[in-house]
């Protein structure tokens, strides 16, 4: 890339490469726009540069596990499940990347082409109408100005592009999609839907909609995808493209068209504002290797660089006439962030189906869609949760005496299936607080000369009735359906590691108490679009990436017809 204005100057600008950003992108490129994809991390090739994806665990140097002295210098990123051995290099480290915890907030990122879409766990629940609506029902946060009308469209155009297998449940609280077929659940599994099914009328137990090839569509082929061989070790990057990812998906796409300018390394600064124009001209970059700045311009910007990085960006464009983050005539910007309450878990064991076991893997769970407060509020907390539901048997060695070579014998030769293990986690919703707050840091600046990013977010007493109230109502339904050593724990871990943050640039009807509209556009700056996880005006109980992927394809549609009648 030269360096002249010309060659810095496209049609438009994505700002951030992951799960989102690599939507707009494709999206984009595919109206025919020269389009400048601006990613801070390095490039990652699907397939190439997944270096751990065909080893063995013994042929890492610590069988997977993390070594100490990068677990004590990495604190934070050390407690995500996924930052394993196989994976760290997807994964930001704590010392590389630091932020400001007002309040105690683990801050999951990967800074790379594809973003967090290497490492995800593949849940994919479209959002119904009882989570648009939810605020608007109990007058927390703003009202949403799209519905479920507006989104079922695109949620199925992303679907068949991203390869989602699932079962047509017919629930109104969790809509069906463009299915491929689902996995198997297991006979406890099935024995405790079929429990749910005869025993609670509002009650489900179904097979969690995720994003694995079952069965590889036309579309997907010509991705140079396959199906999913259930390796489960997918957070490596996978070589079969069994799971929905980025690198093997949109942005190949986007370099098919000849459109798309990919430039990593490069971080994003700012968004500049032209006072005189009225709007935003293009964005201020800091090349990570050389440290450079250097502008580049465009006639619409996508920011999508992750939650609270767009939070970021958007702060640190000033201008004139918005001195304080652009866009943010009334202060909001970086309030009202909210998250998913992952702390509670249940456990139980069960004692029939003993002629029956478990073999193999499957890289999903079973799903207990949001059951309290749908129709009516029907408890002392707002919203609700869902929750992970799986019952699995291992084999364990019945003998376990002696000493080296004896003792290795005798476990091989003495396995036999364990009881049945069931499993649950919750996954609940939280209340957008104006308290919970991102903010700029007026000293701490990163090597780039960025401020650095204040989080100051919390749980609050919702949070904790909701899961007392997840405990009686799991419990109750274990309990009835015959399992046994049931245990409830709480992990207390801090919000952040759901990895599902939130808000603070919340879409809304009003530009007084909101800062983007229903095209996900800035109220008060039209050229600019912001699509990832920082448009979400409340949280549901759904993960929520699904969501972004159709709000992005959505604004794109619009943003280049207006674009098209010079309406931008
Ligand atoms: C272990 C794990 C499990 C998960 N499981 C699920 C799940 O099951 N279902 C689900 O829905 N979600 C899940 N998620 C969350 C999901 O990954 C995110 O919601 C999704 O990736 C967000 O998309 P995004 O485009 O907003 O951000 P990302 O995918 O993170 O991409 C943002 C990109 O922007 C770049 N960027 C950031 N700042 C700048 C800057 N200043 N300049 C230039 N580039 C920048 C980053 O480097 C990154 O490439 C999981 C995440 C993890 C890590
Ligand atoms: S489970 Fe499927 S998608 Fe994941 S690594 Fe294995 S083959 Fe790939």
């Amino acid at each position: 890339m030269g360096n002249t204005l010309d060659s810095r100057t496209f049609d438009a600008i994505v700002i951030g490469s992951g799960m989102s950003g690599g939507w707009a992108a494709k999206e984009l490129c595919e109206k025919g726009l020269k389009t400048l994809v601006l990613e801070r991390g390095r490039d990652v090739k699907h397939i190439k540069d997944y270096p751990t994806t065909n080893m063995y665990p013994w042929e890492f140097k610590h069988r997977e596990q993390v070594p100490y002295e990068i677990q004590q210098a990495n604190p934070v990123v050390s407690r995500c499940y996924a930052f394993r051995e196989d994976a760290m290099h997807f994964f930001v480290k704590d010392t590389e990347h630091p932020y400001l915890q007002e309040k105690p907030f683990d801050w999951i990122r990967g800074y790379q082409v594809g973003g967090k879409s290497i490492m995800w766990a593949r849940q994919t629940q479209r959002w119904s109408d009882f989570d648009f609506e939810g605020p608007q029902r109990d007058g927390f946060a703003v009202d949403w100005p799209i519905r479920y009308k507006d989104l079922s469209f695109w949620y199925s155009y992303v679907e068949k592009f991203a390869g989602i297998s699932g079962n047509k449940d017919g629930l109104p609280n969790l809509p069906d999609g463009e299915f491929l077929p689902p996995m198997e659940l297991t006979c406890v599994e099935n024995y405790f839907k079929d429990f749910v099914a005869k025993n609670y009328k509002d009650r489900h137990v179904i097979y969690a909609r995720c994003a694995h090839l079952t069965d590889p569509q036309p579309i997907h082929l010509e991705q140079g995808r396959g199906q999913c061989q259930k390796r489960t070790i997918c957070q490596r990057g996978c070589p079969f493209g069994g799971y929905y990812n980025t690198n093997s998906t949109t942005i190949p796409f986007a370099v098919k068209t000849g459109n798309m300018t990919l430039r990593p390394f490069s971080v994003v600064h700012s968004i500049i504002y032209d006072d005189n124009k009225g709007k935003a001209t293009g964005v201020r970059v800091i090349d990570s290797k050389t440290k450079e700045t250097i502008d580049f311009f465009a006639k619409i910007i996508f920011v999508n660089a992750a939650a609270f990085n767009t939070n970021l960006i958007l702060l640190n464009s000033k201008s004139h006439r918005f001195p304080d983050g652009l866009g943010n005539e009334h202060g909001l910007m970086g309030k009202f962030v909210a998250f998913h309450n992952y702390r509670a878990r249940m456990s139980a064991s069960y004692d029939g189906f003993k002629e029956f076991t478990t073999d193999g893997r499957r890289p999903t769970s079973a799903y207990i869609p949001r059951f309290r407060n749908l129709y009516r509020q029907e408890t002392d907390f707002l919203r609700g949760y869902a929750a992970t539901f799986s019952a699995a048997r291992g084999m364990m060695p019945a003998d376990l005496n002696g000493y080296g070579e004896n003792l290795k014998n005798s476990l091989i030769a003495t396995q036999e299936p364990g009881p049945w293990h069931i499993s649950s986690q919750m996954m609940g919703e939280t209340i957008p607080r104006e308290t919970n707050h991102l903010s700029l840091d007026s000293d701490k600046k990163d090597e780039w000369g960025i401020p650095l990013l204040k989080i100051s977010i919390d749980y609050d007493d919702n949070e904790e009735k909701m899961i007392k109230d997840f405990y009686t109502q799991m419990t109750e339904m274990y309990t009835d359906a015959g399992f046994i050593n049931i245990k409830t724990s709480d992990s207390r871990q801090a919000p952040g590691l759901d990895i599902h943050e939130m808000g603070g640039v919340r879409m809304g009807k009003d530009p007084k108490t909101s800062l983007l509209n229903q095209w996900n556009q800035l109220h008060a700056c039209a050229n600019v679009f912001v699509t990832d996880g920082a448009c979400m005006t409340s949280t549901s109980t759904q993960n929520p990436s699904l969501t972004y992927m159709a709000l992005t394809a959505r604004a794109v549609e619009y943003a280049v017809s207006k674009m098209k009648r010079n309406e931008l």
